[in-house]
This record gives C-alpha cells, structure tokens and sequence, in this order.
C-alpha cells in the first residue's frame, strides 16, 4: 500500500494546515488518500481516560520507519501510567498508549537500509544515546537521554531513528507477532536476572504472580534454578507452577509468610536470591526477611515516589545481605530475551490470556482497573487487523 506515504502536492498547502505530519499528496485520486491519511489509535487524556480516536498517520522523516501494528500486549507499566494518569518518564498526556509491539515494516524513512517494507519486526519502546556518562558505564538501562515511543495501541507506529538503528530486530518466520511482543518486558526480567547473579543450583524466591513475576520463575527455571513463588491465591499457585516454580507459599491461607517460604530453602537458611514483583511496602520487607545470609534481594517492583520501608539494619549488615533494583532494559538484554522468545524454549502462549481487536483496548483497560487481585488472566493481545483465527 503507497497511500501512507501521503505527498502534498504544492497546490494543496491547505492540507498542511490541518495535518501537519502529512507533507506531500500524489496528484490523483486525492479523496482515498485523505481518508487513508486516518488511523485508528488508543490516546490516554489522563487518569483512567483513554479513547479510541482516528488520527493522523504519521510519515516517517529520514531514518525512521512507519511499522503496521500487528500485536501489542498489555502490561503492568500501562495500567500504572493508566491508573496514575502520567509516566514520569515516558510523556504526559494526551499521549499515544501501548509499548510492547511487533508489526510489519510499511514505509521506510529516508537513508534506511536495514530494513524494507514487508519486514517484519518487534519495536522495542526505548533506546540509549551511548554517550552519555551512564551508558559508557554499561548501564544504558539508565541513560539520561533514553529516548521512549509509544503508541503501540494503534493501526500503525513511527519509529524513531535511534530506535531503528538499535532496538528494531527482525522476526524470524514462524514466530508469531504477540509472541515476538514479549521482547520487551522479558528483556527487563533477563537484566533483573543477570544483574542479580543467578546461577544453576541456586534457590530463587519469586514474590508476585504478575506476569512479570510469572517471567522471573520461567526463566529462572529455564537457567537451573529451584523457584519458590510466592503468591496470593490458588490459581496463581496453579499458574507459578505451570512457569516452573517447584513450590508455592499462598499468603492467603499462610500465617506466617516469611517462615513458610524459608522453610522451603534449603536448610531453612533462606533463598540466596528474592525477587520482589509486587511493589508494596510490605513485600519489599518479606523480600529482605527471605533471603540468606550474603543473598541478593532485588526490589524490581517500583512503588510509587514517596513510598517508605522499614528494614532491620542487623539482619542487613551482620547478614551481609547486598539490595538492588533492576529498572529497564539494555539493547543486549533485549536481544538475549529475543533470542529466548524465538528460540522455542519459552513458553510465549501461556502468557496471552485474552485476544482482543484494537476498539476493545479501553474497555480492556477498565476491566484490568476493576479486577485487580481479580481473575487470574496475564497478558492480553491486541491485534488491530482483527483477532486471529
Ligand atoms: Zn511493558
Ligand atoms: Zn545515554
């Protein structure tokens, strides 16, 4: 299809006006071509306020791609920017919703040569500068110009050049869209692996059954790892252990968490990692009264600012106990998740739990906000050309 690649012929500077993003219109024919100028896409106004509206789409400018949605999954961070009504660090509203994508290239931006329309390819949602004092210190996850998209909620997506040039990778045959989509928030959950040392052997506490919980014990397991899962209620149990967590603690039915799950470690000495995968102060405590002496606890769940914790500095120092947060993800930590995501291993489908075409996105949204702690369902997928059979 060429009508995306609207040219503005010199005669129709009125367009301009009106649509600034489009520049150019081919002679002929101009009527389909103003209404293909015209996207469907989810656009967040503020808390809880998102709506489906046609816009403009976008033209990629040189080095950029225009990219036709195929898949975008939900995720926790969209129904925390939902729920909040902003991101910190990812625009204010009315913003263009959605970050974890894979889609087909439609158009390519002048200079590209890396990819040709008909490519298809999972987007991720960031890129680092690479120059900047926390990217030459391996630790582009937090560049101080890392550069966001979103949009992932729509018929199509522009692509920043620096995104295509570092963080676009092309899908290979066979691998569906949505499970390409994934990428992303494994990415994040392979750093928040890495980052804390995990090792064949060792036993790991997952705490939170949220699907980026759910992700820690799949690929914790996947490396050798005894998972323990702490989790609410029984279906999260059912669904940990179909992640690979060999054992479950249900805070529900348990009166003493901590002791429960350190019960389940070797020798009761406590996990020699803990994930924290919920983001409320009380985990964040269980977290540090879970893990050994010398263990690692990584806080990956970000309460929001202003949030306060109490820890007993004893148990801390003479415990020699090391914490950390794991935030984001690196180009290498993206491509280690793709490569996991394609290599057959990781099991993509259980994550989809709800198939969804694009207009159902705010309603889905709504839903998510009503059932919290609800029904047990882990990512939905969004398909702007209609679900697939
Ligand atoms: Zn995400
Ligand atoms: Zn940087």
């Amino acid at each position: 299809m060429q009508g995306v690649a609207l040219k503005i012929a010199s005669s129709c500077k009125g367009l301009n006006k009106l649509f600034p993003e489009v520049r150019e219109i081919v002679p002929g024919n101009e009527k389909i071509k103003w209404i293909m100028a015209e996207m469907r896409a989810a656009v967040l106004y503020g808390k809880q306020d998102l709506r489906l509206e046609r816009i403009v789409i976008p033209t990629p400018e040189a080095g950029e791609l225009l990219v036709r949605v195929k898949a975008a999954l939900t995720c926790g961070t969209d129904l925390k920017v939902y729920r909040r009504g902003y991101h910190a660090r990812m625009l204010k509203p009315p913003m263009r919703f959605g970050h974890e994508v894979a889609g087909v290239v439609e158009e390519v931006g002048e200079g590209v040569t890396a990819f040709r329309p008909g490519d298809r390819v999972v987007v991720l949602n960031s890129a680092p500068c690479d120059i900047c004092f926390f990217c030459t210190h391996n630790q582009q996850n937090l560049c101080e110009d890392l550069l966001f998209n979103n949009g992932a909620y729509a018929e199509f997506l522009r692509v920043p050049a620096r995104i295509v040039e570092k963080n676009t990778l092309i899908i290979p045959e066979g691998i569906p869209f949505e499970h390409a989509a994934l990428t992303e928030p494994l990415a994040c959950v392979v750093r928040g692996i890495e980052e804390s040392g995990t090792k064949a052997g060792d036993t790991m506490i997952v705490i939170g059954a949220g699907s980026i919980g759910l992700m820690f014990m799949h690929v914790a397991e996947l490396a050798g790892v005894n998972v323990i899962a702490v989790v609410k209620r029984e279906d999260q149990a059912v669904t940990a252990r179909l992640f690979g967590a060999r054992s479950t603690v249900q805070v529900n039915e348990t009166e003493d968490v901590v002791a429960a799950a350190r019960a389940l470690t070797p020798g009761g000495r406590g996990a020699d990692i803990v994930i924290e995968a919920v983001a409320v102060p009380v985990t964040w405590e269980w977290a540090v009264d879970m893990v050994r002496k010398g263990g690692v606890v990584n806080f990956f769940g970000g309460p929001p600012s202003g949030t306060k914790v109490q820890f007993d500095t004893n148990r801390l120092h003479y415990g020699d106990i090391t914490l950390k947060a794991s935030f984001h993800h690196t180009p290498a930590t993206c491509r280690t998740a793709f490569d996991l995501v394609t290599s057959g291993r990781f099991k993509c489908a259980e994550y989809i739990t709800e198939r969804v075409e694009l207009d159902e996105v705010p309603a889905v949204f709504a839903r998510m906000m009503d059932r919290k702690g609800g029904s047990g369902g882990i990512k939905t997928a969004v398909f702007p050309d209609g679900v697939p059979k």
